[in-house]
């Protein structure tokens, strides 16, 4: 019994150590980023006609100049991948997993956010892009700006539910604890619309449905800590620990609420620059007869469909992959047909189902 104490101390220890890390880089900007009712409305008129939204991700894992010290493996990657998945899944949005590509570049492996325009040259059109650095100054992750097309992670330290957090800004959701520019106002406790100090629509993460929230720390069994109050009521903070947008132990974060899940979705359907993230649900390449696609130099690209994949559907529509080129087609179902014409020398084809979208 004493050897399991000392091991579950040693393990608190270890969680301890891990949160004193620094969470998310990720700024806010000082106005947020707020849908009126009018279009929240239209918005949630056509949701429920083509979820889940596929969302695409094309992960780019830094080492240095010489292929060493490279940030993460592919298998750490896949299971924090997959916790994403997981905690995506009832909010009615999936993922496609393009590729995950190793960049040998040692100044990109030991990355400071001061150096944000540093990626962009490596960014993945049409995919949320995620990079994978060894060190981030200090963070466990970091996605620029709310909504983004891309995050970085920090390998070394990052923990199980922080890709989902990060890819959680990008999709448009705040911090449950969020401040807007004067720092002194914060979200009050109420949810009492009638209440003076109702505020959970403009402040904090702007969602009613996630507890106002304080920040002020969790322990390695979830519950809050911090016994703020705030400053209009004096009523206790009651954040929600479980919350993937909070900070506080890795361990317990595992959920988005309601309200969060229809922001996401919110923010795919009216954000261009999130929406041409998404998978369509089915696909024909060439998309009618007598066209022909042509990959033969050495670009790399691919064809995604989030349900039905189908190359030369029609009549003298031939898809040809030749030479050099690199092509990815991805799908929960892939249709090859006649006039599909794959023979590739230095390049390669890849077919895959996507097993993140059922
Ligand atoms: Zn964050």
């Amino acid at each position: 019994m004493k050897k399991v104490l000392i091991l579950f101390i040693s393990m608190l220890g270890s969680f301890v150590s891990k949160a004193q890390q620094l969470e998310c880089g990720t700024r806010a900007g000082s106005v947020p980023y707020i849908f009126t009712k009018e279009k929240q409305d239209s918005i949630n008129s056509i949701m429920a006609i083509n979820t889940p939204y596929c969302v695409r991700v094309y992960i780019n894992v830094l080492a240095n100049n010489d292929g060493s010290n490279r940030a993460d493996t592919d298998a750490n990657i896949l299971t924090n991948f997959q916790y994403m998945v997981n905690a995506f899944k009832s909010h009615n949005i999936c993922f496609m997993l393009i590729n995950i590509k190793q960049i040998n570049n040692t100044d990109l492996n030991s990355h400071t956010i001061a150096e944000e325009s540093e990626l962009l040259p490596y960014l993945q059109s049409e995919c949320l892009t995620i990079f994978i650095h060894s060190s981030l100054s200090g963070y466990n992750g970091n996605a620029y700006a709310i909504p983004n097309t891309y995050l970085s992670l920090n390998g070394s330290s990052y923990n199980i539910a922080t890709m989902g957090h990060e890819t959680g800004h990008c999709l448009g959701l705040y911090h449950t604890f969020q401040k807007f520019g004067d720092p002194a106002i914060q979200e009050n406790v109420t949810r009492n619309s009638g209440n003076s100090c109702y505020n959970c629509n403009t402040q904090g993460d702007l969602l009613c449905d996630t507890p106002a929230d304080d920040d002020g720390g969790v322990n390695g069994a979830c519950v809050y800590t911090g016994g703020g109050t705030d400053p209009c009521s004096g009523a206790t903070f009651a954040p929600m620990t479980s919350n993937m947008m909070a900070y506080g132990n890795f361990i317990c974060r595992t959920t988005f609420t309601a309200g969060q899940g229809n922001r996401m979705r919110s923010t795919i359907l009216g954000t261009p620059s999130i929406n041409n993230l998404i998978a369509d649900d089915i696909v024909y390449r060439p998309s009618g007869i007598n066209s022909t696609i042509l990959w033969n130099n050495s670009s790399e690209g691919f064809e995604t469909a989030r349900d039905e994949l189908y190359i030369s559907n029609f009549t003298n529509d031939a898809y040809n992959v030749t030479g050099a080129a690199v092509r990815r087609f991805i799908s929960k179902k892939v249709y090859l047909k006649p006039g599909t014409h794959f023979y590739p020398t230095t390049g390669k084809v890849h077919i895959k189902s996507n097993p993140y979208c059922n």
